[in-house]
């Protein structure tokens, strides 16, 4: 089994804990055949920190100093630990503000010399949808209403692989998270803007990630739910699995009931990144036993 969406830790993110070392030491003790690191970036301005980081005296120069210890801790564990762990080198992407942050998402990229990216939106209308249920809930009331904000966070995610072009889209359907239980998030317009973002995954090659931190935080199924997951298949996007891990702890948690889910989806196979000598390569791997 492998991961490719997690290993946040408490030593260059607020709310994770380990050190990425720890978060490592955990992945080889799992016998994982492969494990992305996908620290956040750095977020670009004081107005989109976290509550608790503002409790803390957080400013975002700190968010970049962080960043870049991060860049260089990954890089030397990546070349400690070759011949125990394949490890991929990456950052999960922030797409606020909407205006410019494409831009500084590829030159961080690019100046760290980052193996991948993971593309995720965790804001709507610059309100983050995923640290607490307030600030749900104040996204929901800026866009007025559920639908529309599922609507717009779906074009977000379109315009984010559009413009940055990663190698992996983050946890497809984020917003179900705070959404009332019960909730229609697959109306005939949520489906269509959710259809586009998974076109726009298809003609950039992206793979889904199969994210387990659903079931960690207590819903019922994983990101993406089953219509996306069947939607993204029948459109021939490919899926890998993430555990989203921000302590030592969570490293490898959901990955074997994430293929049964899939292989309960009819999806037989994901496709895995590794480092070949060329640089990036992508390999099929069959899920059936
Ligand atoms: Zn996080
Ligand atoms: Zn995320």
């Amino acid at each position: 089994m492998l991961s490719l969406h997690g290993g946040h830790s408490g030593e260059f993110c607020e709310h994770a804990s380990g050190t990425l070392r720890e978060i490592i030491d955990a992945a080889v003790a799992a016998e994982l055949s492969a494990y992305g690191v996908t620290e956040h970036a750095p977020r670009s301005d004081d107005r989109f920190l976290y509550d608790p980081e503002r409790a803390k005296g957080y400013e975002v120069e700190r968010l970049h100093r962080e960043f870049e210890a991060y860049s260089r801790e990954s890089l030397r564990l990546q070349r400690q630990m070759s011949g125990s762990l394949e490890i991929l080198r990456g950052f999960e992407t922030e797409a606020v503000p909407t205006s410019s942050y494409a831009e500084s998402m590829l030159a961080l990229r690019r100046e760290h010399e980052f193996d991948y990216l993971v593309g995720s939106v965790h804001h709507v209308c610059d309100i983050p949808i995923d640290e607490t249920p307030q600030h749900f809930r104040e996204a929901v009331a800026a866009c007025n209403g559920l639908e529309p904000l599922m609507e717009r966070y779906f074009r977000l995610v379109e315009e984010m692989i559009r413009s940055v072009r990663p190698e992996i889209v983050g946890h497809l359907d984020l917003p179900k998270l705070h959404a009332p239980r019960g909730a229609d998030l697959c109306t005939p317009r949520i489906r269509r803007a959710a259809e586009a973002a998974i076109e726009a995954a298809r003609s950039h090659s992206c793979i889904l990630d199969l994210n387990t931190a659903g079931w960690r935080k207590g819903l019922p199924e994983p990101f993406p739910s089953p219509w996306l997951v069947r939607l993204a298949a029948e459109a021939g996007v490919h899926f890998c699995f993430g555990d989203d891990s921000h302590a030592p702890s969570q490293v490898g948690y959901g990955l074997v009931r994430a293929r049964q889910y899939l292989l309960d989806h009819r999806v037989d196979s994901i496709t895995a990144l590794r480092l070949g000598q060329g640089g990036l390569e992508r390999r099929r791997v069959p899920l059936e036993a």
